[in-house]
């Protein structure tokens, strides 16, 4: 659909997936979802209302079928536990950009050290908390930050 499109004013985000664009690395479930993917990070300024359901990165991935993810169950919990632990950015009625959601995920749970407990039966888990050891991830995701080179 238009409105969910990384191209159109107003994209939608499922909570999870700030931490996923924290992590992309270029690697997905198709080349037409990395592709969207890539898209969809090259402007964390991007305005995103936050979405229960399927969302822009949703969109062109495989896994969605009829706009219902093949493994709702599961990251409706990976989205259920991102909510849990981030502040009232997440809950807000107004959109949001893109940056400030990840800055949220970033503070209250990468920083937390709760990753693994959002999404640890992620497919992708272990490549994530691999980056995570590293501090390997996505600084364009965090303007505002602050961070070192380090992470730190
Ligand atoms: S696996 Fe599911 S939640 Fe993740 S991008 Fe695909 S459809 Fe969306």
């Amino acid at each position: 659909m238009e409105e969910n499109t990384p191209s159109s004013p107003l994209a939608t985000l499922r909570p999870h997936h700030a931490l996923c664009a924290l992590f992309f690395e270029g690697k997905g479930y198709s080349q037409t979802f990395v592709d969207n993917m890539t898209t969809f990070l090259a402007d964390p300024t991007r305005m995103l209302q936050i979405t229960s359901g399927c969302d822009a990165l949703c969109q062109a991935c495989p896994n969605n079928f009829n706009g219902l993810c093949s493994d709702e169950a599961k990251v409706a919990l990976f989205d259920q536990r991102t909510l849990s632990f981030t502040g009232a950015i997440f809950q807000a009625d107004q959109p949001v950009p893109l940056y400030e959601l990840c800055q949220s995920a970033f503070d209250n749970i990468l920083q937390q050290g709760l990753l693994a407990e959002v999404c640890g039966e992620c497919e992708w888990a272990k490549l994530c908390q691999g980056k995570w050891q590293k501090r390997d991830l996505n600084r364009s995701m965090l303007p505002y930050s602050g961070i070192d080179s380090n992470g730190g």
